[in-house]
């Protein structure tokens, strides 16, 4: 089997694939600010025309998302880059050979591949990014269309991409890292220390409340903030240890990088891209049919509910 996976983020497009559940390729493509989406569309329709050449033809490809695509599989919302919204994602890269193309959410692609790798009934994972993203599996089942990043941590605090202020997102993704140093006028090791602690401050408060809601049991960050800042989980495992946080009647949660660390999203939409059709349909946005109510049974014990289609 030839399974591909894109990751479209804020700042690159991370191209992975796969011949048989092993990674052959890895790719990534920059995206300035500015740039032309269709140059970058061009870029990723290449790199999938010499992958056919080399494994011929590939039978899924999954664009696991940080804007929300429509069911047609173009871009309807993505405050980070208005200037990509109404690009048809989904049909540029439904080229010759490639059999199908599948899109979901690129938190729900990083947490379906950390609850593959886990297997544990009740994890969260936060992708920390240009925007903070995730998702909840809740006794073993995906909860649909949950947006961690605007879980709210500091009511009237700093202003949020979605219109909102005080938001998580406002606190632990680069983009507030940049306003954040922009704000103090320097960047040296006392700022990046200050805003780590606000960000490990704001991920623990959201954690404390996602385990009296969910009993939470492991949680995985996940993106291009771990590869800056390693030391995050180690940081909000021990502040969720200390009073105030947890009740004493609460277990507090392993808290650990994405064991497919800053890849989280791309790798995990290889895994749904090599999981069966059910299982796409069930988690996926745009799906092939329309049977979206009912729960299925994974083979590795956990099951999923639809994401409903906007
Ligand atoms: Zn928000």
């Amino acid at each position: 089997m030839h399974c591909a996976s894109v990751d479209l983020g804020g700042s690159k497009m991370a191209i992975h694939f796969s011949v048989m559940g092993r990674v052959v390729q890895r790719e990534r493509i920059e995206i300035p600010a500015g740039c032309a989406p269709q140059s970058i569309l061009n870029q990723a329709v290449a790199l999938l025309k010499q992958q056919i050449g080399l494994y011929g033809p590939i039978n899924t490809l999954v664009i696991a998302s940080a804007p929300t695509l429509n069911s047609d599989g173009t871009i309807v919302r993505w405050p980070n880059r208005p200037d990509w919204e109404g690009l048809a994602i989904g049909s540029a890269l439904r080229i010759a050979k490639v059999d199908r193309v599948i899109w979901c959410d690129d938190g729900t692609a990083a947490t379906f591949g950390d609850a593959t790798v886990m297997r544990a009934s009740n994890l969260v994972h936060f992708s920390l990014g240009t925007g903070v993203g995730g998702g909840v599996v809740y006794q073993g089942r995906m909860l649909p269309d949950r947006e961690l990043g605007h879980l709210l941590v500091w009511p009237g605090g700093a202003p949020c991409s979605c219109g909102r202020a005080g938001c998580l997102q406002a606190y632990a993704s680069f983009r507030s890292l940049d306003k954040f140093v922009a704000s103090m006028g320097f960047s040296d090791e006392a700022t990046l220390v200050h805003w780590r602690l606000r960000a490990v401050q704001a991920l623990s408060l959201a954690i404390a409340n996602l385990v009296e809601l969910f009993r939470v049991e492991v949680v995985c960050l996940g993106g291009g903030m771990l590869g800056r800042f390693p030391e995050m989980p180690q940081l909000v495992g021990a502040l969720l240890r200390e009073p105030g946080y947890l009740k004493a009647t609460l277990t507090a949660p392993l808290v650990m990088q994405s064991p497919q660390g800053t890849e989280a999203s791309v790798l995990g939409g290889l895994y749904l891209a090599e999981a069966s059709h059910d299982v796409q349909n069930e988690i996926c946005e745009g799906g092939i049919d329309t049977s979206k109510t009912t729960i299925r049974h994974v083979g590795n014990g956990l099951s999923f509910i639809s994401m409903s289609t906007r």
